[in-house]
């Protein structure tokens, strides 16, 4: 099976997809946050750098998370990773071909889930959570709303909204993720490594997708 690269605006569904792709298929899901912090936790000299980087509210530079990206890729080997969240830009991509050159690996595919801003929407704005068990629902959906409108199924507590997106900063969130994005879809589609995903419908159908792509040769090989 293929390793993949995950790109996805937000609420396309990356992370219940990756969960599934550990679960059922023993995939490594790798993201830059997880292993800068796993690096803080080793308490490494780098790790005691990025921490004071960190604390100081600025961002670790590229190279630190080359290095440790490379690092963490060269100790699993022969295990299959999704990478999620980087590369985030061209150079980033660029970076990320010397890398898999250095490390012979060629047996990836970028996967890019699609979703309209619509649905994107939707998700976000209709998620309600459980005030004292953090369990969440959406209203939007029939398959996810409560029993009870506005009361918890597993503890029956009062259901709240969650108050970080409203509709306005969801689009430009949104819309600066597409800007931002494209150049990298162009980037992997000239390689022939770029499969689109429809991610509008349900998780199962968009994880179906997925494995059919994994499953399957390279269109160059
Ligand atoms: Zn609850």
């Amino acid at each position: 099976m293929k390793n993949i690269i995950f790109i996805a605006p937000p609420a396309a569904g990356k992370g219940t997809q990756s969960a599934l792709l550990e679960e059922k298929r023993g995939y490594l899901h790798l993201s830059t946050g997880d292993l800068l912090r796993a690096e803080i936790k080793k308490g490494t000299e780098l790790g005691k750098e990025i921490d004071k980087i960190i604390s100081k509210g600025e961002l670790v530079s590229d190279e630190i998370i080359t290095e440790l990206l490379k690092n963490e890729l060269k100790s699993i080997k022969d295990k299959q990773f999704i990478l999620d969240g980087y590369p985030r830009n061209i150079n980033q991509a660029k970076t990320l071909d010397n890398i898999f050159a250095e490390l012979n690996i060629d047996n990836y595919v970028a996967i890019y889930l699609n979703i309209t801003e619509e649905e994107a929407m939707k998700r976000v704005l209709g998620r309600i959570v459980c005030s004292t068990c953090g369990a969440s629902y959406n209203k939007y959906f029939q398959e996810l709303k409560p029993k009870k409108d506005g009361i918890c199924n597993k503890c029956g507590s009062e259901l709240v909204e969650r108050k970080d997106d409203n509709e306005e900063t969801f689009k430009i969130r949104f819309k600066t993720y597409l800007d931002v994005t494209n150049p990298l879809l162009d980037y992997y589609k000239e390689r022939n490594k770029l499969e689109v995903v429809e991610s509008s419908n349900d998780y199962e159908q968009t994880y179906n997708c997925i494995e059919e792509i994994l499953k399957s040769e390279d269109v160059d090989n």
